[in-house]
């Protein structure tokens, strides 16, 4: 039986029509498209699960934060709002805005990297793999092994390996190791989460050695939800007593703020307490984002982030939120529909390498699966596989990935019951023609970051 579905702790003040679109017309669309989900006009999509980044809705309180925004270019009060809001809530001295995740990247990272230096992950997400890169640093993830076994539940299965991520800095010498990353939850291994006590030994670890320990914090109230739910020392704290005491484990953190903070656009970078790193800050601020007081956002951007950050650690909104992905997930149980398990915080990870065995990685299932959820039901999902992966930088033949993916991110506050439905009821669909579904060969494609520009054709 599925999950009992929770109940939306809010009603709906505004709508938005959907697409409604024919099997024929979803058939040239996509064929128009290259086979790329990335090329389809949003318009001819019914169900927009591509990311959960940016695409939440807003709350009527939020909208009324819009308009008594202020637009003063330096002290603007929407600064003042949103730096305490997010003071209170991280226990941070310094609290820096900026337009977006990969900002505060840019902002913050070339201050602590460099080449010859060495950063390690739980996992790297891309864009904070692409700015750590781009210092001349490089990268090292240490996940648990326990993440790559796909249908096996694990509570936290978004981990740091303790023991991997030790012998690697005594292997590169701590004096080259810039920082060490904790992303919660864990985007990349299926938005899994990490644990308290994984997160304090961590902590632990780095500071034996004197490396700084940063959070990318992009949904850090989702994994603060699966800290309560799973871990039992914090069964009985609230989600705010939970994330301060994660926090306060790091140094730094950066925040894409189009996650959990439920806005459209923006994000934060966190420094605990080191005056010295936060005057380098500005100085990079100033010159990338804009004056500190605004970071590259407008006034009205920073009040609605004042008061999101507030609405996406309510304990109902979470409880909500994360039902909503479980009973999805439990659907998915029913009709023996594989997936990362358990399911994440921010959507379900198909595991399309189970459900279209016959395909091949160099054929890329999960953008196979991605294109048929579309012409079946025109749902936008995307491939987080071979496809995504690329190319060997050195000798130009495809990866293999670890796992075929096919995300459906969940953005929030935006689908109800019944679209989730309508998504479960297409993969089903799907999984009952799955032996006539084909795989897909590049057309064409760039030398990075291909997914987002690649073009495919169907396998005769
Ligand atoms: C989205 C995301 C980022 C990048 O943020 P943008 O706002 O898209 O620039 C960084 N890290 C993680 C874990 C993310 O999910």
């Amino acid at each position: 039986m599925s999950k009992k579905y929770v109940c939306e702790p809010f009603r709906i003040k505004m709508v938005e029509p959907l697409p409604i679109l024919s099997r024929e017309e979803r058939l040239t669309n996509i064929k128009i498209a290259k086979y790329n989900l990335f090329n389809l006009h949003s318009t001819d999509v019914t169900i927009d699960l591509l990311t959960d980044s940016g695409t939440n809705a807003m709350s009527d309180a939020q909208w009324a934060g819009v308009m008594i925004a202020d637009e003063s270019y330096a002290g603007a009060k929407s600064y003042y709002h949103l730096t305490q809001n997010a003071k209170d809530i991280f226990g941070y001295e310094f609290i820096q805005p900026v337009h977006q995740g990969r900002a505060a990247e840019k902002v913050l990272l070339p201050i602590l990297l460099g080449p010859k230096k060495y950063a390690i992950a739980n996992t790297f997400f891309d864009t904070t793999r692409a700015h750590v890169e781009l210092t001349g640093a490089r990268c090292i993830d240490c996940i648990v092994p326990e993440a790559l076994e796909i249908s096996t539940f694990a509570p936290f299965k978004g981990n740091m390996d303790l023991e991997k991520l030790e012998e690697t800095i005594l292997t590169l010498k701590p004096e080259n190791i810039g920082l060490i990353t904790m992303t919660i939850t864990n985007n990349s291994c299926g938005g899994q989460p990490v644990s308290m006590e994984n997160m304090r030994q961590t902590s632990e670890i780095a500071h034996r050695y004197h490396i700084p320990l940063m959070i990318d914090a992009a949904r850090y109230a989702e994994n603060a939800y699966f800290v309560q739910q799973r871990e039992p020392e914090w069964k009985s704290a609230s989600i705010r007593t939970i994330v301060k005491t994660m926090f306060s484990y790091a140094d730094v953190f950066t925040m894409s703020a189009k996650k959990d903070a439920i806005v459209n656009m923006g994000g934060l970078i966190g420094i605990k307490n080191d005056a010295n790193l936060y005057q380098k800050l500005m100085v990079n601020t100033i010159s990338y984002e804009g004056y500190i007081t605004y970071g590259g956002m407008s006034g009205r951007d920073l009040e609605a982030l004042a008061i999101g950050l507030k609405e996406g650690l309510q304990q109902e909104f979470l409880e909500y939120r994360i039902g909503q992905v479980e009973y999805l997930a439990s659907r998915l149980d029913e009709a023996n529909i594989p997936y990362q398990k358990p399911a994440g915080g921010h959507g379900v990870f198909i595991d399309a390498k189970a459900l279209l065995p016959h395909i091949p990685a160099n054929q890329f299932p999960a953008q196979a699966l991605a294109i048929e959820l579309y012409i079946e039901a025109g749902i936008r999902s995307c491939d987080v596989g071979s496809l995504l992966l690329g190319n060997d930088p050195d000798t130009k033949e495809q990866l293999v990935a670890p796992f075929e993916f096919t995300r459906l991110a969940i953005p929030r506050r935006v689908y109800t019951q019944s679209h989730l439905d309508v998504i479960v009821d297409a993969l089903i669909e799907i999984k009952n023609r799955r032996d006539s579904i084909r795989g897909y060969k590049i057309v064409k494609e760039a030398p990075v970051l291909r997914h987002f520009t690649i073009e495919l054709e169907p396998i005769a």
